[in-house]
């Protein structure tokens, strides 16, 4: 696919953050102008991400701060796709969550029952808290047939130096003790968030472009849920590492702003 194509037939796109619109929230290149340049092209953007530490009000915040995020854009984490999920189907059970007390108060807030002992379902975030009581805890839910949701399943957080473990990493520690897998995973590549920005935007999903610079989360999420997908080379993937690899983009571009160049 070209990127003509790209531009006639998506009414919007929906942009990872971090290797893709931003480094180490710098925005990359021209990407303010890219980004006002098709909003007045009548394009939605939304930003989505597998973030989960913090609340929507805080990322949007911080995006506003960088001068990424205007007034009509949309934001959607893997925290907004798990608060929805439970409210969609599992409104009033007793939820246990493996997360930094900032969310665990925030979904409090937003009406879910979040409860130590008792689950009906178990709730993986990213918790940069965890205490082995804590995994300990977590562990006896899921062991005990609680429903097992995981925000997302990115095995490792990218940092000015090595990399840090992710939810996935905490995924692979539940397998090893307790032998199960999330039953859903609520970001990316999950079709939670592609349901929510359909409806958002009114659009049908192969009028929106997935873009990313990660091929088993951002790319697969566009593939699995009926967008477009184009990868950016300003992250994690390389030209090389794409020989084989099962999550294959519709259009590779150096950087997002070479869409208009
Ligand atoms: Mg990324």
């Amino acid at each position: 696919m070209t990127r003509e194509e790209l531009l006639t037939t998506c009414g919007a796109f929906l942009l990872d953050l971090d290797g893709t619109v931003y480094l180490s929230e710098k925005p990359i290149g021209n990407m303010l102008q890219t980004l006002e340049r098709l909003r007045k092209m009548g394009k939605r953007i939304a930003f989505v991400t597998n973030a989960s530490l913090h609340s929507d009000e805080v990322y949007r915040a911080r995006l506003k701060e960088i001068g990424v995020f205007r007034e009509g854009d949309f934001l959607y984490t893997s925290g907004t796709a798990a608060l929805s999920l439970l409210r969609e189907r599992y409104a009033g059970k007793r939820v246990c969550m493996l997360a930094v007390d900032e969310m665990k108060e925030n979904f409090r807030r937003a009406g879910v029952n979040v409860v130590e002992e008792g689950a009906e379902v178990c709730l993986l975030a990213y918790d940069t808290s965890a205490t082995f009581a804590k995994l300990k805890q977590f562990n006896e839910c899921l062991q005990q047939g609680a429903v097992y949701l995981a925000t997302h399943a990115d095995l490792v957080c990218p940092t000015a130096t090595l990399p840090q473990p992710d939810a996935g990493a905490f995924i692979a520690l539940f397998k090893a003790a307790s032998g199960r897998e999330p039953d859903v995973v609520c970001g990316k590549p999950g079709a939670v968030i592609a349901r929510l920005a359909a409806r958002d935007m009114q659009l049908a999903p192969h009028e929106m472009c997935m873009v990313g610079d990660r091929l088993y989360t951002d790319i697969r999420f566009g593939n699995e849920n009926g967008m477009r997908s184009l990868l950016v080379l300003t992250g994690e993937a390389r030209r090389d590492n794409l020989h084989d690899h099962p999550d294959r983009p519709d259009l590779i571009l150096p950087t997002f702003n070479d869409l208009l160049a």
